[in-house]
């Protein structure tokens, strides 16, 4: 494997790979293994600026090499990382089939950063797999991940994606391609099942300490540590569900492996944006019983931090009747947190500050409308902050008028102006969100015709989505009703 010459100037990298401190059962130090004819064909300049790497070395031929996985850039030590997980139910040791962590970059900033590529070879966790990504899929995971930053709600970045000049056989042959995600970490519910599984309990406790120091040092100073990195864990995943709905995104493989427990989104497959209003939604083609259906995923995040729960009894207490007791108590906080924060979230897009008993009746009622009608869930809050109703879907509604006369008279039951009221309103209402049909003309642009101004386009407008732009309303109107429902792929 080569290394980046001493010669070369370093673009910025600052690695550092506290990971590889942990005991070995966690990782294998691995490369990547190289491609034929790397080309970079997106380019996260922003990000970049932020992680402290120069663009105007990487956009070069430098970066097609290094996020293709053929040159190891300074300071790297590239590992696979080892993990479990429970994938619609079923318990699979798994780990980074088809990943390598490059390392931490330690940021301007003094943030801590993975940079993994994903789609780069085989690992020794690659089972049945060919260890590599096709080119749309990585394409999609770099503009939904990027939406979903533009939403301001935490999730995995996306660098770069690298063609490799070879194909992949799915179910057919497509254009291979490498993506470059940058995470706060890779720690998921599933590498704490792969200690509980496989590892001894000083094992575990090392990868707990790990995850404390990295991402809830203040649980330090807790009486109980382990119990208080349960409450932070549960409590930060609660809000961050809460904020999915806000927008009507749904994960589609919300599998114990593919939870964060950063609380950041990761790990985009077949997910979507809801279009009209249905608690049932469900894109996955793999998702034939609706498990991870919109309306379900605050179960299963609770679901899912129950498996990571049971990984930290051995730690809780040295009585395992009382640990299970002490971890059940912090698991049912779940509901508590989810609704504060599900209310929070609702009552700002309407724009109300305060809280008043009949708001959970005035939001359902609002959201039964949206239902009955299949009134697209985006542009109902949209039309509600512009003040637009009258041509729209949901203006058109024999029932709105009643609801909009409670709404307004519920609006004005508070301190603050209408201004203020309308302004929050538009903080909490996209205008835009990535809609699939804009979603799939983009990747289609790209993958069949080497045209990436339309994925382009649409990162820049979803980079913004709370602003009106020119030309943002080509990306606000739902796809024209088809005879097929639209229908996402595992990412693979
Ligand atoms: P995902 O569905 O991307 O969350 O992946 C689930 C598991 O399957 C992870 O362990 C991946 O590393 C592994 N995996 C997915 N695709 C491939 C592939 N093409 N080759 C090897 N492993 C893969
Ligand atoms: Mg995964």
């Amino acid at each position: 494997m080569k290394l980046q010459s001493e010669s070369k100037a370093n673009p910025g990298w600052n690695f550092n790979n506290s990971y590889t401190g942990l005991p070995d059962i966690f990782y294998t130090r691995i490369d990547p293994i190289a491609v034929r004819d790397p080309k970079l064909v997106v380019w996260n300049e922003t990000l970049a600026t932020l992680l402290g790497l120069n663009g105007s070395i990487l956009r070069e031929k430098t970066g097609a090499e290094i996020f293709s996985g053929n040159l190891i850039p300074e300071g790297a030590e590239p590992i696979a990382q080892a993990y479990a997980g429970h994938q619609f139910g079923q318990f699979t040791i798994l780990g980074d089939g088809r990943a390598i962590l490059l390392g931490e970059q330690i940021t301007p900033s003094g943030a801590r950063m993975d940079i993994q590529l994903k789609g780069s070879g085989e690992t020794p966790y690659s089972r049945r797999g060919d260890g590599r990504a096709a080119l749309g899929p990585m394409l999609r995971e770099y503009i939904i991940s990027e939406a979903m930053h533009g939403l301001g709600i935490p999730t995995s970045r996306s660098l770069a994606v690298v063609t490799t000049g070879e194909s992949v056989l799915r179910e057919r042959r497509f254009p291979g391609a490498i993506l470059t995600r940058v995470a706060s970490s890779h720690i998921r519910v599933g590498t704490f099942e792969f200690a509980a599984a496989r590892g001894t309990k000083d094992e575990l406790r090392s990868l707990a300490d790990y995850t404390i120091d990295r991402h809830f040092p203040e649980s330090r100073s807790a009486e109980h540590i382990y119990l208080d990195f349960l409450r932070q864990v549960v409590s930060k995943q609660a809000k961050l569900i809460a904020q999915w709905q806000m927008v009507g995104f749904i994960h589609g493989v919300m599998n114990t492996d593919n939870m964060a427990l950063s609380g950041e989104t990761i790990d985009y497959g077949p997910c979507a944006f809801m279009d009209a209003y249905d608690p049932k939604t469900v894109f996955s083609s793999i998702d034939r019983q609706g498990r991870y259906s919109y309306g379900n995923q605050p179960f299963i995040a609770q679901w899912n931090l129950a498996r990571f729960a049971e990984t930290l009894l051995p730690l809780l207490h040295s009585d395992q009747e009382k640990a299970l007791q002490l971890a059940q108590e912090e698991l049912t906080g779940f509901v508590a947190v989810y609704e504060k924060h599900w209310m929070t979230g609702m009552r700002s897009k309407l724009g109300l500050f305060n809280e008043e008993n009949e708001d959970t009746m005035l939001i359902h009622d609002l959201l039964g409308i949206l239902q009955q009608n299949q009134i697209d869930f985006t542009n109902a809050f949209l039309t509600l902050t512009q003040g637009t109703w009258k041509d729209s879907e949901l203006g058109r509604m024999p029932e709105f008028e009643q609801w909009k006369h409670r709404w307004e008279t519920r609006r004005q039951m508070q301190e603050l102006t209408m201004e203020e009221s309308h302004r929050l309103m538009s903080r909490s209402n996209p205008v835009v969100i990535p809609r699939n049909h804009k979603v799939e003309e983009a990747l289609a642009a790209a993958t069949d015709h080497n045209d990436y101004d339309v994925m382009v386009r649409l990162v820049k407008v979803l980079s913004r989505p709370f602003e009106s732009l020119e030309g943002s309303e080509d990306y606000t109107t739902p796809a024209p009703p088809s005879a097929k429902p639209y229908r996402t792929f595992c990412g693979t």
